[in-house]
């Protein structure tokens, strides 16, 4: 049996579901389908299972703009479900999504003018199948099934248990044991202080530091707003603005007066840490701010673990494993029951889907993007890539606004079929990987550079992660320049 849909979404984390409630709302007679590979909704926030799990932006710009975020800004995981949940149940939602079922091939028929897309059941094997009109991607941009865990040497010689962030054992026990956790990025920064109160000692162990940004978990104005006695509705726009509005203003002053705003996030850090403490060593990055994500540490727990000494931080190599721990470059053997690896994430393109074009595969890394968000050559194909800089969802609820109107003006021009190409003004534009490692460097992209696709040097022809100019960009787009192909 084949089943047809206008719109078929792949996954139902912040953007599917995100996606979908846009859909509904903004074109209710879509015939629309979300196909979801997990047994449940939320994604990232479903997957990752670490204690502490929780996000390191507000919530009210990780939240949608169309629903108030009421709690505190840094919010943990089953918070964010719920609320996810709260949107599915409130929208009606929940009918159209399908779990346990990846799909694993997508085949453009120009002679139908639809996507054969193939979805496998998760359990069985079971196959399905669709004729789309449009696919809607939101399957993330990284496997939910694998994290990324480097070729360290000996690492079989360990006998301790070692465990990846992304994979965490449900009844790992490590009360009053020795922790030591690989990597310095938001996932160390939640885990260690989630886990110190309960382990012997736990370290963190860096190859390198990274910036922290230590605040409170309350935003004043919204506070303020509350015994006002304010809507929901209003302090959760309010609120919104004025985070924007300040984030506007430090990413700005990150690229104009990168020093200044290095020693201001240095000197937040020292302030939480005891005098002796060597802040140079271990919490002074060598980049520059915001070239790799700026983790939000709420209420300084990660420093407050160190200055009670139930954590400390090692700044060193890995030279092996050994049947007890680690050796480092240095010599020092680090000794450890329980060996965490929080060392990111492995990319993949299109949820690891065979795309095909009238049977013929589609290497993405041919392709040249528009705006981070569609492909020349895929035709009738959008994908939701959020924001570094921002919240991943300040995309999510624009980018849905574009597919609405794209929808809505292909059906008024009578076209089944929609295709970004390069214009003559392109044809000797230079083309440069994915993301701009100047602006942006974190690990998993820059393994990735091979598999992405292209990007050009105008705005057009590349994803800019800059929200505050997308924001005008995008609602403006004119939908019969030249780069639209209608057929
Ligand atoms: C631990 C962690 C914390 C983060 N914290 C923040 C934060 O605080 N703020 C922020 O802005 N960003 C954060 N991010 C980035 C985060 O991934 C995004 O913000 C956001 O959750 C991504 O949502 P998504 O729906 O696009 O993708 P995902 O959350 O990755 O969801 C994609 C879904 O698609 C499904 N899928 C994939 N391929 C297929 C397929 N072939 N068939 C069927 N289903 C498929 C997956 O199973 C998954 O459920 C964080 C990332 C991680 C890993």
């Amino acid at each position: 049996m084949v089943e047809e849909f206008d719109v078929l979404i792949v996954g139902a984390g912040i953007s599917g579901v995100g996606g979908a409630f846009h859909l509904k709302t903004q074109r209710p007679n879509t015939k629309f389908i979300v196909i979801e590979a997990l047994d449940s909704f939320g994604g990232t926030w479903w997957s990752h299972r670490y204690p502490g799990i929780r996000s390191d932006s507000d919530l009210h710009t990780f939240g949608y703009r169309f629903k108030p975020w009421t709690g505190p800004p840094i919010a943990t995981a089953d918070e964010i479900l719920n609320y996810m949940s709260e949107v599915i149940t409130e929208n009606e939602l929940g009918n159209h999504i399908r779990y346990n079922r990846k799909i694993v091939s997508a085949n453009w028929s120009s002679l139908e003018k639809r996507w054969e897309v193939t979805a496998k059941l998760t359990e069985g094997g079971e196959e399905e199948h669709f004729k789309i009109k449009f696919l809607w991607m939101c399957q993330g941009y990284y496997r939910h099934q694998e994290g990324y865990m480097p070729k360290w040497p000996d690492v079989e010689k360990y006998q301790g248990e070692l465990v990846h962030s992304e994979a965490w054992p449900e009844e790992l026990d490590y009360e009053d044991k020795e922790v030591i956790v690989i990597g310095s990025g938001a996932t160390a920064a939640t885990i260690i202080p989630a886990m110190a109160s309960d382990c012997k000692h736990i370290t963190m162990l860096q190859r390198s530091p990274t910036y922290f940004r230590p605040g409170r978990n309350q935003i004043e104005l919204a506070e303020t707003l509350r015994e006002l006695n304010i809507d929901e509705e209003w302090i959760h726009e309010i609120v919104r603005r004025k985070i924007l509005y300040d984030q506007e203003i430090f990413s700005k002053r990150t690229f104009e007066e990168p020093e200044k705003v290095k020693e201001e996030l240095i000197e937040g850090v020292k302030s939480l840490l005891p005098a002796e403490f060597d802040v140079e060593t271990h919490f002074t990055p060598k980049y520059r701010p915001w070239r790799q994500r700026l983790a939000y540490v709420p209420d300084g727990d990660l420093f407050q673990g160190i200055s009670e000494g139930k954590a400390s931080v090692i700044t060193d190599e890995i030279e092996a494993f050994t049947k007890e721990g680690i050796l480092l470059k240095s010599q020092q053997e680090v000794k450890a029951d329980i060996i965490v690896s929080a060392t990111g994430f492995n990319m993949n393109v299109m949820g690891d889907i065979d795309f095909q074009i009238d049977d013929k595969s589609v290497d993405f890394s041919d392709t040249v993007t528009y705006r981070g968000m569609m492909f020349t050559g895929i035709p009738n194909m959008l994908w939701i890539f959020g924001y570094f800089r921002a919240s991943w969802t300040l995309r999510v609820d624009l980018l849905s606004d574009f597919v609405c109107r794209l929808l809505n003006h292909m059906e008024d021009i009578g076209a089944s079929c929609v295709e970004v190409a390069l214009r003559d003004e392109d044809k000797n534009m230079e083309l440069l990987t994915w993301m701009d490692s100047y602006n942006f460097n974190p690990g998993y992209l820059l393994r990735a550079t091979s598999i992405l696709p292209k990007r050009g040097d105008k705005a057009e022809w590349q994803h800019t992660q800059d929200y505050w100019r997308e924001k005008d960009e995008i609602p403006a787009i004119n939908l019969n320049a030249s780069e639209f192909n209608y057929r």
